[in-house]
Formats: C-alpha cells, sequence, structure tokens
C-alpha cells in the first residue's frame, strides 16, 4: 500500500501574531499576549520574538516576566480576532483537501493522499508562502506518513518553515529527539520513561512493544507505534466532524458584574458568539443554560427551554438575561458568566413553520444576523457590534486601542 501524504501546520506565535498585524507598532517591542494583564499571577499565553529573545516563556506568570523584562507589552487576549485568523487559515487549507482536522486554534492535519496536489513538500511551501501573503502571517509546516510525525516535524523548524520526515530519513530525524517531543508523551509518562532511562524517541522504540506494555499497559503499545510511526490513525474530515452537542461561550470579567447593565451587556456579547457559531453549525438550540460564579467563588448553574428552537441571538440572549437575573441576589457581585446553547436539533429537520405570522419576523432577523456573521467575517469581530456592548468596553474585553485598528462600522440595538 503507498503511504499516505499527511502535513501538520502550525501557525507561530499566533497569538501574538496576530496582534502584532493589527498593531504593527507591537513588532518593534518585546511584548506578551496574557490572560489578565493587571493581575501578576496572570499567564504568558504567547510572545513575539523579542520577548522570546528576552528569555519570556510561554505559561509563566506576568510576575516572573517582568523581572527577566521590565519593558514587556502587554497584551490582553482578544479570542474572537484569533478565531477569525484561524477560520480563515482552515478555508485556504481546505482548498486542497476536505481532509482537515483541526487541534487547538491554530493547528490542523490535512491529508493529501489521492487529490490532486498530492506532493507534500509542494503543498507545504505553497501554503506557507499563501499564508504569508494573504493573512500576514507565518506557519511551520511538517510531512510525513503519519499524524505523529507530521506533528513532530512541524515543531522542528520554526517559524516560517518545513520539515519533511521521510522514510529515508526518520531514523536520522526522530529517534535522536527527546522523548517528550513526542505527541502524547505527558508529564507522568515522561517522568516514568525516565526512571528507566528512556531518554530519546530512539530508545522508547528500542524498548519494544511488550516491554512497553508491560510498563504501561494498554497505552503502552499505542506509545510504541507513535514512537516508531506506524500509526494508522486517519485525519478527521472537515465534513464528517463529531457532532456538535452545545455551544457555549463564558467569561471572567475583568472587574465584577453588579448592575443589571453590566450584566445584560456581557450576557449579548457571549451569546452574540454562541449564536454565530449555532449559525456556522446549521444548528438550532431547545434550551439555553446559564452559569454564574460569584465572588465567593459560588457556582450556579440553570436552564431553560426556549419558546421555540433558536439560533438567532436576539431570542437567546433575553432568555439567558433572564435566567440570570432570576438566579441572581442583590449583594452578590458576579465574577464569571457563561452562555451555553444545548439540546441542539440541525436546522434542516426544524419544520418550516412558515404560516406563523411571528415567522416571517423572524427570518428578517435570521438575515439580518447572518449578514453580521459574514460582515465579522469579512472586517473581524469589531466590525458590527450591539450598541448595549459599548456601555463599558473594558467589561467586554475590548480596549479602545484595538478599535485603532479595527473601526466599528456600523451597530445595532438588542
Ligand atoms: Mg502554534
Amino acid at each position: 500500500m503507498k503511504d499516505r501524504v499527511i502535513l501538520h501546520v502550525d501557525q507561530n506565535s499566533f497569538y501574538a501574531s496576530v496582534e502584532m498585524l493589527r498593531q504593527p507598532s507591537l513588532k518593534t517591542v518585546p511584548c506578551a499576549v496574557a490572560g489578565d494583564p493587571a493581575n501578576r499571577h496572570g499567564i504568558v499565553l504567547a510572545k513575539n520574538r523579542l520577548a522570546k529573545r528576552a528569555g519570556i516563556k510561554t505559561g509563566e506568570t506576568i510576575w516572573q516576566a517582568k523581572q527577566k523584562c521590565p519593558q514587556l507589552i502587554l497584551v490582553p487576549p482578544d479570542y474572537r480576532s484569533y478565531l477569525h485568523f484561524s477560520r480563515l487559515a482552515r478555508a485556504l487549507y481546505c482548498e486542497y483537501t476536505d481532509r482537515v482536522e483541526p487541534f487547538g486554534i491554530d493547528e490542523c492535519w490535512m491529508d493529501l493522499t489521492g487529490c490532486p496536489d498530492h506532493d507534500g513538500f509542494a503543498v507545504a511551501e505553497q501554503l506557507r508562502a499563501r499564508v504569508k501573503e494573504e493573512l500576514g502571517l507565518t506557519v511551520s509546516v511538517g510531512v510525513s506518513w503519519n499524524k505523529i510525525y507530521a506533528k513532530l516535524g512541524s515543531d522542528l523548524k520554526k517559524p516560517d518553515a518545513t520539515t519533511v520526515i521521510s522514510r529515508d530519513n526518520y531514523p536520522c530525524i526522530v529517534y535522536s529527539r527527546p522523548v517528550e517531543d513526542l505527541l502524547y508523551v505527558g508529564h507522568a509518562t515522561y517522568r516514568k520513561l525516565r526512571r528507566v532511562g528512556i531518554r530519546t524517541i530512539g530508545q522508547l522504540v528500542a524498548a519494544g512493544p511488550h516491554f512497553l506494555r508491560t510498563m504501561f499497559g494498554i497505552v503502552g503499545l499505542s506509545l510504541y507505534s507513535f514512537a516508531a510511526g506506524l500509526d494508522t490513525t486517519p485525519v478527521a474530515s472537515s465534513g464528517r466532524e463529531i457532532p456538535v452537542k452545545s455551544v457555549g461561550n463564558s467569561i471572567t470579567t475583568r472587574h465584577d458584574l453588579y448592575t443589571e447593565q453590566d450584566i445584560k451587556a456581557v450576557t449579548y456579547m457571549l451569546t452574540e458568539s454562541v449564536s454565530s457559531r449555532l449559525r456556522d453549525a446549521g444548528m438550532a438550540a431547545r434550551t439555553v443554560q446559564v452559569s454564574l460564579r460569584d465572588y465567593q467563588l459560588y457556582n450556579i448553574e440553570r436552564q431553560a427551554p426556549l419558546p421555540l428552537p433558536s439560533q438567532l441571538c436576539s431570542e437567546i440572549a433575553p432568555e439567558a438575561f433572564k435566567l440570570i437575573m432570576a438566579n441572581f441576589r442583590q449583594g452578590q457581585w458576579i465574577r464569571s458568566l457563561g452562555v451555553r446553547a444545548c439540546n441542539l436539533i440541525p436546522l434542516s429537520k426544524l419544520n418550516q413553520e412558515s404560516f406563523l405570522p411571528q415567522e416571517k419576523r423572524r427570518q428578517a432577523v435570521w438575515r439580518l444576523e447572518n449578514t453580521i456573521d459574514s460582515l465579522r467575517g469579512r472586517y473581524g469581530g469589531l466590525a458590527v457590534r450591539r450598541g448595549i456592548l459599548l456601555a463599558d468596553r473594558s467589561l467586554t474585553g475590548h480596549d479602545i486601542k484595538n478599535e485603532n485598528v479595527i473601526h466599528p462600522i456600523g451597530f445595532f440595538g438588542p
């Protein structure tokens, strides 16, 4: 049987690169995207090259980072815009094959086997050039015959590089790598392997399946096949994704919420991305669920049926807001808030109850919200925002400095 042609594409310093795209001045200073810049225990999520040169590491606290590099510029994460660029990149990959499997927000596997463009290296080089040209971002690509080696390859040279791991060169490239470079070798496995003297992937292969099985049980066999390039796990097709069961979004706000206006603004913001993802997936929700956590870290989760199955923010958000207010005690400050659409059904299975008088109005709202989705797709998440979200920018996480880059082009009211 002929070998598969598998690519793993990894966007380099993804969050930081998107921020530099939006604010080019950040390119000339050490900068990091960090969970909560106001909190020195917040964590560095991504960093640019200058920050890396200063020794900043992903996952360390802001406090540690500032010790190393006092002039480090911190930027809060804007997941909406990362999602936007993630989708654009994925759409580009889908031009080559329908077998594109996302792994996190900034990585994808692609299976090119049997595609018109099936020269792995050529496609990798093309993708690298196109992502740079069309999105202004860079990627590292690994090319191999299995997902594990492809992933390993994309880690070997970055940024903006291609690494081919072939049948000819794999013992030379892969076997000398430390065992923790292998996907799925977590901290516990790593420590166990070290205890028996296994430090490289080559030593893991040499240990053999029987030894690994006695050590790790059935997982040991997978570990062996990953290390030896024997893994045959398919790349999931984008069309055959695991069906979405629910769509949710939650936020821990920068300051506690205690007024009705604040809570409403955040509820609408959360529901907007929930409903836009429902429309993307072609699903409607029959139930809305909310979760709140107050400043004493007391959690509440409540759900209620929607009057009609819906994928509209203007229908889901008021129900979510009602549910939150019914469970909100005066004097209780909310620290974090979540909205989830559940009990989903495909839109195609919904009866077209077009004889209902309200259905015409719903169709109009549906068209409006869809138009907004496509405007956002084209101009970024901040292009169109509900008037209510402008009440307090610090709540909804968008700083004024972001708006210098992407101008709001219109608002619509809740
Ligand atoms: Mg990455």
